[in-house]
C-alpha cells in the first residue's frame, strides 16, 4: 500500500516535525510500496543531520516531492530551496521537483515556469506538475500553461508526470495504482477489513462510500471502483477507527499527525478541512496495524456531523472517480521505465538509484 507519511498541516522535513517524520519512516523497514514525503521546507543542517539516519533500504523506497513554485512561502528563498532539493538528494534519490500549486497571475508566467523546468533538469531530471490553481485557489485546468511546463521539460530532456502515483510507480518500476487498473484482486484484504462490496464487470461495488474509500479500494485491488451512493467528497474512509480518522488520497494512503506548525501559505486548503485545519489529531496508522485497528474501535465516522461533503449539490449518478475528481493521463507510459540499480553503501546496506540521472 503506498503511504504518505506527515502530509497533512505542517511539513515533514520543518526542525518541529522531523523527529516524527524519521520515527515513521525508520518503522517503515518492511514496507516495500513506495513511500511519499511533500515538503516546502527550507534548508537546514539540523533537518538534515536527523535524516541521515533514516536507514538506506527505507530511504531507496521513499519518493520526496518538493514543492517549488517560486512563491517564497514562509520567507524561504528560490535558491534556499535548491540547495535544499540539491541536499536531499544526497540522502533520497528519488527527490522530484512538484509544481504545486501554479495559481493564475502569480506563478503561471513562462519565465516562472521555464525556472522550475530548469531546476527539474540541472537537479531532479524528473518533474511532477501539481494541481493548477486560479486566483480563488480552485483547483482548474490551465491546459496551455500546462502544455507550456511539458514543453519546456521536453525540451530539456524532463520526464514529467501529471500525479505522483505515476511519478512514484515508474520510479519503483511498478504499475501505476491509479491508472493500470483491471481485474479486481487481493481481496481478502478488503474482506479483512469488514467492507461489504460486490463485483460488477471488473469493478468494486460498494452500496455507499467516500471519494477516500474509492482512492483506497482501487489502491488495494487494482481495478475500478463504484459506488451506489457518494456520501462525502472527502478523502476519509468509512473504515472504523475509532477517534483516528484514516484518510486516502487518490494516491497515497496518510499515515500523519497534524500539528499547528507551518509555513502558513496563504493558498493552503488544509486549514479549509474541516477536520484538519491547525488542530493536533492524528490521521492514518503505520499500514501493518491496519486491520487492528479497523477491528478493535467502534463505529465508523459520522459524515453528518460534518458542515460539508465537498460534493456538487446535483451528486446523483456519480458513482466512481472520474465523477467526483479531475482525470488525468498517466504519462508514466510514455518513457522507458528506469533501470533501478543496485548497490552497496559503505556501511555495507544495500542502496537503490535509478541510472535515468
Ligand atoms: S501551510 Fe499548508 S500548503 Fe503550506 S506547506 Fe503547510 S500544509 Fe502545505
Amino acid at each position: 500500500m503506498p503511504v504518505s507519511v506527515n502530509d497533512t498541516y505542517g511539513d515533514p522535513f520543518i526542525i518541529e516535525q522531523v523527529g516524527n517524520t524519521v520515527t515513521k519512516l525508520t518503522s517503515l523497514d518492511r514496507h516495500r510500496a513506495p513511500i511519499a514525503i511533500f515538503t516546502k521546507a527550507g534548508y537546514s543542517e539540523e533537518v538534515l543531520a536527523q535524516l541521515e539516519t533514516v536507514p538506506a533500504q527505507v530511504a531507496a523506497n521513499v519518493v520526496v516531492f518538493y514543492s517549488l513554485t517560486g512563491l517564497d512561502e514562509g520567507g524561504i528563498s528560490f535558491d534556499e530551496r535548491v540547495r535544499f532539493i540539491q541536499a536531499l538528494r544526497e540522502i533520497f534519490t528519488n527527490t522530484l521537483v512538484f509544481t504545486r500549486p501554479i495559481i493564475r497571475n502569480r506563478n503561471d508566467d513562462p519565465a516562472m515556469l521555464r525556472r522550475l523546468a530548469e531546476v527539474a533538469a540541472e537537479h531532479t531530471g524528473y518533474l511532477v506538475l501539481g494541481g493548477l490553481h486560479d486566483a480563488k485557489k480552485r483547483k482548474t485546468i490551465e491546459t496551455p500553461v500546462e502544455d507550456q511546463l511539458i514543453t519546456f521539460c521536453d525540451e530539456l530532456g524532463v520526464p514529467t508526470f501529471h500525479k505522483t502515483s505515476c511519478a512514484a510507480s515508474w520510479l519503483h518500476g511498478t504499475e501505476c495504482w491509479v491508472h493500470d487498473l483491471g481485474a479486481p484482486r487481493d481481496l481478502d484484504s478488503l474482506v479483512s477489513l469488514g467492507y461489504r462490496f460486490g463485483i460488477r464487470d471488473d469493478m468494486v461495488v460498494l452500496d455507499r462510500g467516500t471519494t477516500g474509500d474509492i482512492n483506497f479500494i482501487r489502491m488495494l485491488t487494482r481495478s475500478e471502483v463504484y459506488l451506489r451512493e457518494v456520501i462525502s467528497n472527502y478523502n476519509l474512509l468509512t473504515l472504523p477507527s475509532g477517534e483516528r480518522k484514516l484518510e486516502a488520497t487518490s494516491s497515497w494512503f496518510a499515515w500523519s499527525e497534524n500539528i499547528d506548525t507551518c509555513l502558513d501559505c496563504n493558498y493552503c486548503i488544509i486549514k479549509q478541512i474541516e477536520y484538519l485545519k491547525k488542530m493536533r489529531v492524528r490521521i492514518g496508522v503505520h499500514p501493518s496495524r491496519l486491520p487492528e485497528i479497523v477491528a478493535s474501535t467502534g463505529p465508523s465516522q459520522d459524515f453528518s456531523a460534518f458542515r460539508l461533503t465537498k460534493l456538487p449539490k446535483d451528486h446523483a449518478g456519480r458513482n466512481v472517480y472520474a465523477d467526483v475528481r479531475t482525470v488525468k493521463p498517466c504519462r508514466a507510459r510514455l518513457y522507458p521505465r528506469p533501470l533501478r540499480v543496485e548497490r552497496t553503501t559503505g556501511q555495507g546496506a544495500t542502496d537503490a538509484s535509478s541510472s535515468h540521472r
